[in-house]
């Protein structure tokens, strides 16, 4: 079985306990323009055009016009002629690595070999592997059959979701994931709607399903300045989650370091002048929540 993931990323520590390998899934049905992992949106495969790379050597074409244009006009002179023609061959001939496809095909044996492969650090740091994305639940089959795997290999398992997919693709994987990292932005339907495309309702009542089966979840609360870390939200989320009986959330602070991926894409990035909320801010919140949350600032 196939599934298109765009990047396996190994020795990761900001996705779950220990020294873990992230497999990051490409698509997802969010829309949210916080997006950390811009290129994990669309369900195919895209191009990115790193100019920071580039040396305008010219093998990828136009070589005496296009070292007097801006790089933005290059990066859109690379990516249609790279979607004209065969994308390989331009992406083979640059030098600098400067163009990219993200999204591959992969089968499950050889996502989960390449995983295992790193068994011996996830045994000595109590780490594992974390099924991410895009949205693992958008590719429910191939998903489940990874998991299954991890779990034969006897591989810690965590999957990252925003929780928007079927309640029943979210419950066969129970059995196969040790732990839950799932993302709740927004309490708000229109403010969810808004900001994400989506209303919430899916999302929340797949949570109360999940809190129902198993007390493995920690909550993600992303705090982009203006969008989701307001006192109202926050408090309205802390207490959604100990009405369900979970202790565990997560506060992410903002980084706006995606930005660049947004240029790479072709893509504006309109939330890259938002200020990082201050520690202060970050301790006000954490501390907005009710006794018996247990609240996590985390790095990033
Ligand atoms: S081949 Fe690569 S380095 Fe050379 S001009 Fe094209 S993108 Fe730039």
């Amino acid at each position: 079985m196939k599934g298109i993931i765009f990047d396996i990323d190994h020795f990761a520590t900001h996705d779950g306990p220990g020294i873990r390998t992230v497999i990051f899934l490409k698509g997802c049905p969010l829309t949210c323009a916080w997006c950390h992992s811009p290129e994990s949106q669309e369900f195919g495969p895209e191009l990115l055009y790193m100019s920071s790379k580039c040396i305008s050597c010219g093998i990828c074409g136009q070589s005496r016009q296009h070292q007097t244009r801006s790089s933005s006009q290059h990066r859109t002179q690379v990516l249609e002629r790279s979607r004209r023609e065969q994308s390989d061959n331009l992406i083979t001939a640059c030098p600098q690595s400067a163009i990219k496809l993200s999204g591959e095909l992969k089968e499950v044996d050889a996502v989960v070999a390449q995983a295992a492969a790193y068994r011996v650090f996830y045994e000595h740091s109590g780490g594992g592997v974390t099924i991410s994305g895009g949205e693992p639940l958008a590719q429910p089959a191939f998903t489940l059959e990874i998991a299954k795997r991890l779990r034969l290999e006897g591989i810690h398992t965590i999957l990252e979701t925003s929780g928007m997919g079927k309640w029943t693709d979210l419950n066969s994987l129970i059995p196969y994931i040790d732990h839950f990292y799932y993302d709740l932005k927004l309490f708000d339907s229109s403010r969810h709607l808004k900001h994400t495309g989506v209303l919430p309702n899916v999302i929340q009542s797949n949570l109360e399903n999940l809190s129902r089966q198993t007390r493995q979840i920690a909550i993600r609360l992303p705090l982009i300045p203006g969008y989701t870390d307001d006192e109202d939200n926050v408090s309205e989320i802390y207490h959604f989650i100990q009405r369900l009986g979970l202790k565990q959330i997560h506060l992410l602070p903002y980084n706006a370091s995606s930005e660049a991926k947004y240029t790479w894409l072709g893509r504006d990035y309109s939330l890259g002048h938002l200020p990082k909320q201050t520690p202060e801010k970050l301790l006000s919140l954490a501390s907005l929540a009710p006794e018996g949350l247990e609240v996590s600032i985390m790095t990033s």
